[in-house]
């Protein structure tokens, strides 16, 4: 075992070292090394002995109290449990002075190390393993390339065949994986497995965005004996109850059933005691319950229809694959005024709060230096930290525009193992700012007046073979063919010049409501930003001019002798547009920060896949491959918009023009089962007509149940805090606040008891944008004037300001 989770609750009362698998002595790590090849526990031990004597304190075998599985002691003292909770093996008593936090983890970074070259000594298994692992720890913790190695070297195998999804076929592959798997776990003290998915409309505040079931690997033998083991048929498939998540009316409670099938594109990877197999998720009936299904058939159609197109182009093609790189937003606040706001707590947003003196005025946040005095920092490197080990490239860390809203973004890669990595990268995000003293909001728009948080979807298409279909230069390096760019273009040009509502629809999550066309996220038009030079370009092939683009470069000089010139793209950059292009990839800006991206890129394959195969379609019926792309560019070349979509007066063009605008994002939810959708999917084979339809009510569903938990945790608040504030310090105008909340209630009471989902949606939107905003103007006019010591909720003062606080 060579991890180790540390942690320290809020109140620092306890500290807790857990899951690091020690021997009681040497003689019984002996026995452990003959049955399990473990060689190191007992020389830890020794270790973490020697350097807590050195460092002045009595180290003492003794006794402890368990609660709930942790090993609790007090502030000074620290214990390190065996992981199986069988005993104590050292209670550490610091008798001469406290141990301070980066003392502790000082230590433990030593034993880390011991152990790590421990592990890779001549006599351990995973000397392979170790060895080969790039860089400090990274990926150690994900079963594939090195790591995988050196545990299906022993059987034969090496870490190529995961590469090849068809393992998942063959139960005698499946068999070695699992062995391989026991081996690798229990090496690392870990003992339980599940299969993780990805349930249907989990964006929001669900904590991990992900469902799992966690086993204990726990088998016995004919002696009684118990031993770990996992066959192949268990890591391939599960079954588990399909009716509780949301289904859209797919599943009921008699008609349970739902099937877990191992998703062999996504690596396995090891967190605490426990190695999550990524998963896909479908009923009985094989309808899809899940995100991610409909996005492995959107790859799928998308690669299909795109070797297509390239064997027409004259490209060796046996597949394609779709990259993103994802930018996570989100903002940290001190935990304990989160602890004083019920609607951040039970909804993720803010629903009032009094502006204070300064917010984002003069961008004096944006990219600032994230300095040590606050936690904020040390947390972002833990978070990095954590993901490195799982190998999440998580490279960029800054400071971004609003107060206290942060973003990190990893190096892009395949689409779906990248989306699988930012819902793990959300989760980790949260719990490790819970144990800096932090919050994580990974809302939309946690406050008002400042920007909220969004995810940027870097988007990209490449051959199997390497030849990126964005990246002009390399494209024809690649492929040698001018006329792919183009008509890769015109494709995806005509899909989303008819598609646009579907992409509107796929980040109409219920936190967007409040930031798209609101001058921090581009407006609800789906228009796509090329640059003046490719679409000059564009629009003069289109009338027949030649197929060959050079991007140009220029040269740009800063005025100064001493610093060199650089080479630049001649193309600007557009921030204002949700779908700008920015050499080699496409950036979807408009995304909601908590989303799953699964239903972003399904929409985004789906589209890509029927723009291939309109033109592969055209030339079999006799037309020649630029006739089509050049046709298809000028009947849709009015998506491409340059300008500022920040203009107030560009929506309105876009309507004139014909293009998609959908300023509601129920509305957009709505379009989910119109008859040009349902075809498309249904042509595409990613989603049949009643999968289409279980999707708009469950989007629809999820819509209301967040508006109401909004409305009731507001109606909640003015209850039991801004009415009992404003009466104790006679400020506000209680009358009118009263008032708000019982138009509140009777709303949500007319949300509930309208017909169907549709409108219910409707309703609650309206309730959220007008109704719910008005009373708010009241709470926040009473606080405002109440005295800060009458003030019982927190204050948007002191959860913007991470400095303002001593940590
Ligand atoms: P920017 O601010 O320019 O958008 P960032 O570094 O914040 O840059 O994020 C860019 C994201 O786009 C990263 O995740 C990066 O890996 C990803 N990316 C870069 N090139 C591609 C590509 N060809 N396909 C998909 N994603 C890409
Ligand atoms: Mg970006």
């Amino acid at each position: 075992m060579n991890t180790f989770n540390v942690s320290v609750d809020g109140t620092n009362e306890r500290i807790v070292v857990a899951d690091i698998t020690f021997a009681p002595d040497e003689a019984e790590a002996t026995k452990w090394a003959a049955h399990r090849g473990h060689v190191v526990e007992a020389h830890v031990l020794k270790l973490l002995k020697s350097e807590l004597s050195t460092e002045g304190f009595n180290v003492e075998e003794g006794k402890f109290a368990q609660q709930d599985d942790l090993f609790v002691c007090g502030t000074d003292d620290i214990v390190v449990s065996d992981h199986e909770g069988n005993a104590t093996l050292v209670e550490v008593k610091s008798t001469m002075k406290t141990i301070t936090w980066s003392l502790l983890l000082q230590w433990f970074c030593q034993v880390q190390t011991y152990l790590t070259r421990a592990v890779a000594s001549p006599s351990s298994p995973a000397k392979t393993t170790t060895e080969t692992i790039v860089g400090p720890g990274y990926g150690q913790n994900v079963f594939r390339g090195a790591v995988a190695d050196g545990y299906l070297s022993k059987y034969g195998e090496s870490a190529k065949m995961l590469d090849d999804p068809s393992w998942a076929k063959d139960v005698k592959k499946a068999d070695v994986v699992a062995k391989a798997l026991v081996d690798w776990a229990l090496d690392r003290g870990a003992t339980v497995f599940c299969h993780c998915f990805q349930p249907m409309g989990a964006c929001g505040v669900r904590h991990g965005q992900v469902g799992m079931v966690q086993m204990s690997m726990l088998e016995f033998g004919p002696d009684g004996k118990p031993y770990y083991e996992l066959e192949g048929k268990t890591i391939l498939k599960g079954e588990t109850d399909g009716s509780s998540f949301p289904n859209g009316g797919m599943r009921a409670t008699h008609t349970a059933g739902g099937y877990l099938a191992l998703d062999p594109v996504s690596p396995v990877f090891l967190r605490e005691d426990t190695i999550f197999l990524p998963a896909c998720f479908v009923a009985y009936t094989g309808q899809a319950l899940d995100e991610k299904t409909p996005l492995h058939r959107a790859v799928q159609a998308m690669s299909t229809e795109g070797a297509r197109l390239m064997k027409k182009l004259g490209v060796e093609c046996t597949g394609m694959v779709n990259n993103i790189g994802l930018e996570q937003e989100f903002f940290l606040v001190p935990r304990e005024e989160y602890y004083m706001r019920p609607d951040l707590q039970l909804t993720g947003r803010s629903v009032m709060g009094a502006f204070p003196a300064r917010g984002q005025e003069m961008s004096d946040h944006y990219m600032g230096p994230p300095t040590t005095s606050t936690p904020a920092l040390e947390a972002m490197r833990e978070i990095q930290d954590e993901c490195f080990k799982l190998g999440i490239p998580l490279k960029t860390r800054h400071r971004e525009v609003a107060p206290n809203q942060y973003e990190m973004a990893p190096l892009f890669g395949n689409a779906i193992v990248q989306t699988d990595q930012n819902l793990m990268v959300m989760q980790i995000v949260e719990e490790v700012a819970a144990k800096y003293g932090l919050a994580a909001l990974l809302h939309e728009k946690p406050f008002a007046e400042i920007n909220g948080s969004g995810k940027h979807n870097n988007w990209s298409l490449s051959t199997n073979e390497g030849a990126q279909l964005l990246n002009p230069p390399q494209l024809l390096a690649k492929t040698g063919n001018d006329m792919v760019f183009p008509v890769v273009m015109a494709a995806l040009v005509s899909g989303i010049d008819k598609h646009g509502d579907l992409m509107r629809m796929s980040i109409a999550s219920p936190g967007n409501d409040f930031r798209l066309g609101a001058m921090e996220a581009p407006p609800a038009v789906m228009s796509m930003y090329l640059g003046d030079d490719m679409t000059t370009y564009l629009k003069a092939f289109s009338e027949g001019g030649p197929a060959a683009y050079t991007p140009q470069t220029k040269t740009l000089s800063f005025g100064a002798d001493a610093i060199a010139p650089i080479e630049v793209p001649a193309e600007d950059r557009n921030r204002t547009s949700p779908f700008p292009y920015g050499g080699a990839r496409f950036e979807f800006r408009a995304c909601g920060s908590s989303q799953n991206v699964s239903l972003i890129n399904t929409v985004l394959n789906t589209i890509a896949a029927e723009g291939f195969k309109t033109i592969s379609d055209r030339v079999d019926a006799g037309e020649s491959v630029d006739a089509v792309a050049r046709d298809l560019l000028s009947k849709h070349m009015r998506v491409v918009f340059n300008g500022n979509g920040y203009d107030p007066a560009w929506p309105e063009k876009a309507v004139e023009l014909g293009i998609w605008r959908i300023d509601s994002g129920v509305e957009a939810m709505k379009r989910f089962n119109d008859t040009k959708n349902v075809e498309l999917f249904e042509k595409m084979g990613v989603l049949t007509g009643e999968e289409c339809e279980a999707r708009r009510a469950v989007l629809l569903e999820h819509y209301v149940g967040t508006v109401e938990m909004e409305a009731k945790v507001m109606c909640d608040m003015i209850r039991q805090h801004v009415l009992p504030c404003c009466n104790d310090a006679g400020v506000g105008d209680r009358r009118a606040i009263q008032k708000g909340m019982e138009r509140i209630e009777k709303s949500l009471k007319e949300v509930e008891e309208a017909e169907d989902e549709a409108a219910k949606a409707t309703l609650a939107r309206e309730l959220r944008l007008d109704t719910m905003i008005k009373v708010r103007e009241a709470c926040d006019a009473a606080e405002k004037e109440c005295p800060p010591a009458k003030w019982t909720l927190g204050t948007y003062e002191n959860l913007l300001f991470l400095d303002t606080h001593e940590f």
